[in-house]
């Protein structure tokens, strides 16, 4: 995959390629990650890439026409192959599409991606109308810049390229992989402070421990997401789970309840 990444601070992606499971994947050649200045695609004296709103009001605007001559730039850079789709260009924005799982693997089958990293109180309209294809925004608030964001969508979507994690199978479980979360993991010692290791995780049994994590995921996601267990399609043995700690939890509470006076 190719990811091109365009900012007026392209420092700030310096320190997050250079370690771990980037960096790794990089030297592989799974992924290469292109960061490029704005700044570097105006014309005048002081490179700028703001100016006033049109119709008042506080704050800065991005101008359209270094955005999308760092675009045209970066599509010019890549080889397409005749007939391949066009990449995805990706505006960082609070009001775009909320991030997700489900996003992430979208967007990791494709094989390029331009991410657009906004500031100011934001950018010009005709960028977003002609320009971008897709908006997404990492949460329900506002921040900064869209560097951060950037680099949350591009840690999502990099993990789950084949061959960049260091087993397949890690992925596959994470939480919200199959719509629900993950069970509780424990590592050595056994016993720590007194707190020891659910027993069954000990017991070398790898049918009970694969029983008890799927309960787990079950009792996990309806205590704390309750949300996505209504979401998910749920098999016969997961939709019994929660039939049971439902009920249990129906009981416990009715048992805990003051007698009326
Ligand atoms: N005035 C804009 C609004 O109310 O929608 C917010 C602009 S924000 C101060 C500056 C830039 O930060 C945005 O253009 C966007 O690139 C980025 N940004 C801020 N919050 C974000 C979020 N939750 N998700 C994605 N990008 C965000």
């Amino acid at each position: 995959m190719r990811i091109d990444v365009l900012t007026i601070f392209p420092q700030m992606f310096d320190v997050p390629f250079s370690f771990g499971i980037f960096k790794r994947a990089i030297d592989q050649n799974l992924v290469s990650i292109n960061v490029h200045n704005i700044r570097d695609y105006t014309h005048d004296r002081h490179h700028t890439v703001d100016d006033y709103p049109y119709g008042g009001g506080s704050g800065m605007v991005f101008k359209p026409e270094p955005i999308f001559e760092a675009v045209e730039s970066v599509k010019t850079q890549v080889d397409r192959e005749p007939g391949a789709a066009e990449p995805p260009i990706i505006l960082l924005t609070p009001q775009g599409r909320l991030f997700h799982q489900q996003i992430a693997v979208e967007l990791s089958k494709h094989r390029h991606l331009i991410f657009i990293c906004g500031h100011y109180e934001g950018i010009d309209e005709r960028v977003v109308e002609h320009l971008v294809t897709d908006e997404i925004s990492i949460g329900d608030y506002v921040l900064t810049g869209g560097e951060l964001p950037a680099l949350v969508v591009i840690d999502a979507v990099i993990r789950l390229l084949p061959g960049v994690l260091g087993s397949e199978h890690s992925a596959q479980e994470d939480s919200y992989t199959n719509g629900l979360l993950e069970y509780p993991q424990y590592t050595r010692p056994a016993d720590f402070q007194g707190w020891s290791v659910p027993e069954v995780l000990l017991s070398g049994d790898h049918a009970q421990i694969a029983r008890w994590r799927r309960e787990q995921v079950i009792r996990r996601t309806l205590e704390r997401r309750p949300d996505l267990i209504k979401k998910t399609k749920l098999g016969r043995e997961e939709e019994q789970l929660v039939e049971k700690f439902t009920a249990s939890d129906k009981t416990k509470s009715s048992s805990s309840k003051e007698p009326e006076e």
